[in-house]
């Protein structure tokens, strides 16, 4: 995987706070600056009270590694080490590197054992990362014994991986006959890294943020391709490769992280035994020098492909100004400038969101916005995309009045206040993934020798901050002026659509290939052919993975672990009460249906969802709005919803869920604010409208690059349930394209006059049930609370007759058949049909899915079919799509939907593909699977059923699709029992060829096969 790592304060606390005293915490307090535990020096002990943390900071003894450890009472458990890589050209050598160690290691030589301890563990996260300027291999789990298993696997990789030179052709780059077993088919260049950068830079975002690094910072590793240009990855040699390996991959360039429950002394013996025990100290020279600042400010150009769905096809330009900052290891200076960077961009009150966006001169901001401190210097950048050409120079004169204005202004003092609000509400939220997140905040400074503990130290910045407020009431303006009215380090960067992009990247490919291809002695050529044959040989054999540790079915808890919840009213609305731990914070979920909804209205529910919270309502205006929900919530959204009913495939519930949190102080404003939104939201302001229109469009048409295969799978589903068809309806390419007509009308009366008609639908008193996340003490007054807000919007409350008469009953509560009830829609005369769709894109790389319709989730062979697609993803697709195919992924899951889905993942290949989810039907028929491969598929589904909640979402799931934790259980039963014998019998009964209707969706560029074969939709 590759990222360019995004330094955002975004801090989510975790499931503590339960218990007053957290007991982890606490004994870490017991270390002393001076300790010596297991070779490595306690150097500091520090309590964070904010974050219910203790960090406890180490070196290593004899190769200097550093360790940074965070105590805290929360069972997921991570363990992180980061190599400082910073290469000096872009043939992605890190990014090769990253993925090759985890092909094999010294202790565990079998291929890939990265990929197939996913299938041994109950690992709540396992990746690795290549950013700018650091590698970075994570994994969480909350099973102590599965924690040393993981550590044993990533030390060995990462520090004795055995770097085979064939890993190096199947996950780099290699030459290749375009059919392996063919010597007379044409060379072409294969790996997975190669492609995967292909189908990285088909995304226009990227290209832009790419060239805007390299070119801010074009002194050093900066001004490289970390993850590699595609057309300089064939220089990358496998010597080379070794090479980087020798000198980053050492404990002297590495910064070891842990963080939970586990205690600390036992992670560092296995770490100094298992690694650190074989190494001395080396200089490792991989600083980064400060960028040599410029005298004077510069510009520059850049092209890209054009984008077919892009709201307005004339208007496809992207210009931003990015200024050079300070050294990101000042915590304090870091964390003001952040700070700042909000204040000007973010929200409609900002100063560069009315001069910017308000005109309407560009669609949305520039891809690269705002402070950016993931390199050692930080960036601050602020620009517009979907503009026309001819507004270069208004909109360069913007950004430099706009700065001219701040300046003179500063910022409302209510601004900044809801600015420390929502810190003080992203310390006590709790979420999942505490320890990466983490891990991620304190990477970038960390790696320059920045203070870990000191970034964690939130609390004391914002002191400091209000401090220098109170000192300096100047402060933030001085700050504009210094790090951009006068800054001269910037950079103007333009990009512009080329027709001719594509084409020319073809071209400058086939010339690389041709040179390459040129340089060849025929016995070059045939060794070229035995190689592929020997790697495609290596691919197809059967692997022993008995040296890589595992967990087993025993190791799995047999019961789940029951959340309570209790089911009452307010006003006559159901609401489901649930007690939790959540540090202080209310969170409220209404869902409220669509069935009274005419169905020509459908299409515009998304749009809907996503202006009714920001168009203003009651007397505030959208300003006044965004500026309350700032300072009294931790956000408020409305979101479509279809959730597919567990018992039958052609039963759905449709809605829009509402969301939202705030501080317990909070919950009246809160309610007020929806209230308003229920009794009078704004609907008529075009210009309001318009922008928030283009602003969804040009996102949609972003997205489509990076999450293609979901459109793809949406698609593919569209003809096979109802609920599929409403999901293409609502996210699916069908609502892609409804945006881009709506973003070109030049007169958009006609929606407005649609939105207040949906309104009367939706937020409707009469069709709606609530949900409540709060502590057991603030129960009873969020209660009463809920209850006002009932009766402040009961002036909506109407009954109307549903669109379709065929309404399905389900009780909330299933022990009180008569309570309150979902409402879902019946269709029991759909028609799955068999269809074939083309979505011609300009990427390089393909999409592709196949969906068939199988049994819902409360039908005996569900769990069959959930096991079955794990293994055939781990066992067989991922060797063919992956591995032999050089897609970025492939496999295979159950949905919920009751649709078996196949999918691929930026694919070189389209139709081929097609055939290897075929094969793979075969190959689960003829049933070549062990026990072991069985009880690997039941792991890996059991650690996403067990993966942690948040107490913000515990029993939403129950709220939403009326699933109870007693069909949680029994569920968990039937996958405990699925046996060899099922897998084989549900791959006959509903995957093969003819037995169950299918959808196929493919998107990707021009097909010449696919445009002959009658049998497709080309669109
Ligand atoms: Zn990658």
């Amino acid at each position: 995987m590759f990222r360019q790592a995004k330094a955002l304060l975004r801090l989510r606390g975790q499931q503590s706070a339960w218990r007053l005293k957290s007991t982890a915490a606490e004994r870490a307090l017991q270390y002393r600056a001076g300790q010596k535990i297991h070779g490595f020096t306690v150097r500091e002990v520090a309590p964070v009270p904010d974050l219910f943390l203790t960090a406890v900071k180490l070196t290593h003894d004899r190769t200097g590694a550093q360790y940074l450890h965070a105590a805290r009472d929360d069972s997921n458990n991570l363990f992180s080490v980061l190599l400082r890589t910073t290469p000096r050209d872009s043939t992605g050598v890190p990014h090769i590197l990253e993925h090759t160690v985890l092909c094999g290691s010294e202790k565990f030589p079998c291929r890939d054992p990265f990929f197939k301890m996913l299938n041994r563990s109950l690992s709540t996260f396992m990746n690795a990362f290549t950013a700018s300027d650091y590698t970075m291999y994570p994994f969480s789990t909350q099973n102590g014994k599965d924690f040393q298993n993981l550590l044993s696997v990533y030390l060995d990789a990462v520090f004795f991986p055995c770097l085979r030179e064939q890993d190096f052709w199947q996950e780099g780059w290699r030459l290749e006959n375009e059919e392996a077993t063919d010597p007379s088919s044409p060379l072409v260049f294969k790996g997975v890294v190669f492609n995967e950068m292909k189908g990285v830079f088909s995304d226009n975002e990227r290209v832009y943020a790419q060239h805007l690094q390299n070119k801010l910072y074009p002194d050093h590793t900066y001004s490289v391709v970390s993850g590699g240009e595609p057309l300089v990855i064939p220089d990358l040699t496998w010597e080379q490769l070794k090479q980087f390996h020798a000198t980053h991959y050492h404990p002297s360039n590495a910064r070891f992280f842990t963080y939970g429950d586990l205690p600390l002394e036992q992670h560092l013996q296995q770490i100094e035994e298992e690694a650190l025990s074989r190494f001395q100290r080396i200089e490792p020279n991989t600083d980064v020098p400060p960028q040599p600042h410029w005298s004077s400010p510069r510009e520059d150009h850049v092209t890209c492909s054009p984008d077919a769905l892009a709201p307005d096809p004339a208007r496809q330009n992207s210009l931003c100004v990015s200024y050079l900052l300070g050294d990101i290891t000042d915590t304090f200076e870091g964390f003001t400038v952040s700070l700042l960077s909000e204040l000007m961009i973010s929200g409609p009150n900002s100063p560069f969101y009315k001069a910017l966006i308000e005109p309407k001169i560009g669609s949305d901001f520039s891809s690269v916005v705002g402070y950016d401190g993931s390199t050692k210097e930080a960036s601050f950048s602020i620009g517009l995309q979907g503009m026309a050409e001819e507004d270069t120079e208004r909109v360069k004169q913007i950004i430099s009045q706009t700065m001219d204005d701040i300046i003179q202004n500063g910022f409302e003092e209510e601004r900044i206040e809801a600015l420390l609000h929502k810190i003080e509400i992203q310390m006590k939220h709790q979420s999942t993934n505490f320890g990466l997140s983490l891990a991620s905040y304190i990477a970038s400074a960390w790696n320059h020798d920045g203070d870990p503990v000191q970034l964690l130290q939130i609390s004391d910045s914002v002191a400091k901050f209000k401090q220098a407020l109170v000192e300096n009431p100047r402060f933030l303006q001085d700050k504009v002026k210094h790090y951009f009215k006068e800054n001269t380090h910037r950079l103007t960067l333009s990009m512009s659509p080329d027709e001719a992009y594509l084409e020319k990247q073809a071209q400058a490919e086939e010339e690389k290939l041709q040179r390459k291809i040129q340089a060849l002695s025929d016995s070059d050529k045939k060794e070229i052919y035995e190689k592929g044959l020997e790697l495609l040989a290596a691919q197809s054999e059967t692997q022993d993975v008995s040296c890589l540790p595992a967990l087993k079915m025993c190791d799995i808890e047999p019961k789940i672990s029951p959340t309570a919840v209790q089911m009452g009213s307010a006003g006559g609305v159901p609401v489901q009460f649930c007690e939790q731990p959540t540090n202080g914070l209310v969170y409220f979920r209404a869902m409220c249906s669509l069935n009274t909804l005419p169905e020509d209205l459908r299409l515009y529910v998304p749009l809907f969802c996503s202006v009714i919270t920001r168009m203003g309502s009651g007397d505030l205006d959208y300003r006044q709005q965004a500026q309350q929900m700032e300072l009294r919530t931790g956000g408020m959204s409305v979101s479509p919803q279809v959730v597919p009913d567990s018992t039958h495939l052609d039963m759905y519930e449709q809605g829009v869920l509402l969301f939202s949190s705030c501080l317990e102080r909070n919950l009246p404003h809160m309610f007020q604010l929806w209230s308003d939104i229920f009794n009078s939201p704004h609907f008529d302001d075009e210009e309001r409208l318009r922008v928030l229109v283009m602003r969804a469009a040009q996102e949609l048409a972003n997205g489509i690059s990076y999450s293609g295969h979901m459109y793809a799978m949406t698609r593919a589903g569209r003809h096979l349930t109802p609920a599929g068809d409403l999901q293409e309806t609502f996210g699916g390419m069908k609502q892609v394209k409804f945006m881009k007509r709506i973003a070109e009308m030049s007169d958009l009366t006609q929606v407005i006059r649609t939105l207040p008609r949906i309104k009367k639908h939706l937020l409707n008193p009469d069709n709606m049930r609530c949900a409540v996340n709060t502590t057991p003490q603030k129960l009873s007054d969020t209660s009463a609370q809920l209850e006002s807000f009932i009766r402040d919007v009961a002036g909506n409350r109407k009954q109307r007759k549903p669109v379709r008469a065929n309404i399905s009953e389900r009780p909330l509560d299933p022990l009180h058949e008569s309570g309150p009830s979902r409402k879902l829609i019946c269709e029991q005369n759909f028609q799955p049909c068999q269809m074939k769709t083309f979505f011609q894109m300009p990427f390089p790389v393909n999409f592709v899915s196949e969906i068939i319709r199988t049994v819902p989730f409360a039908h005996e062979d569900y769990a069959s079919l959930s096991v079955l697609a794990r293994m055939m993803t781990a066992k067989y697709l991922h060797g063919e799509i992956r591995e032999k195919g050089g897609a970025y992924g492939g496999g295979a899951r159950m949905g919920g939907g009751g649709l078996f889905t196949f999918y691929s993942y930026r694919d070189p290949n389209s139709v081929q593909t097609l055939s290897a989810f075929r094969k793979g039907v075969d190959w689960a028929k003829s049933g070549p699977f062990t026990q072991q491969d069985i009880d690997e598929a039941k792991l890996s589904i059991f650690s996403a059923v067990d993966a942690p909640v948040a107490p913000a979402d515990k029993g939403s799931g129950r709220f939403l699709s009326g699933i109870t934790d007693e069909m949680k259980q029994s569920h968990r039963e039937r996958l405990f029992a699925v046996t060899h014998k099922n897998l084989v019998g549900v791959a006959e009964r509903y995957l093969s060829v003819g037995q169950r209707t299918c959808g196929v969706s493919i998107l990707g560029p021009e097909n010449e096969a696919i445009k002959k074969d009658p049998s497709w939709i080309v669109k």
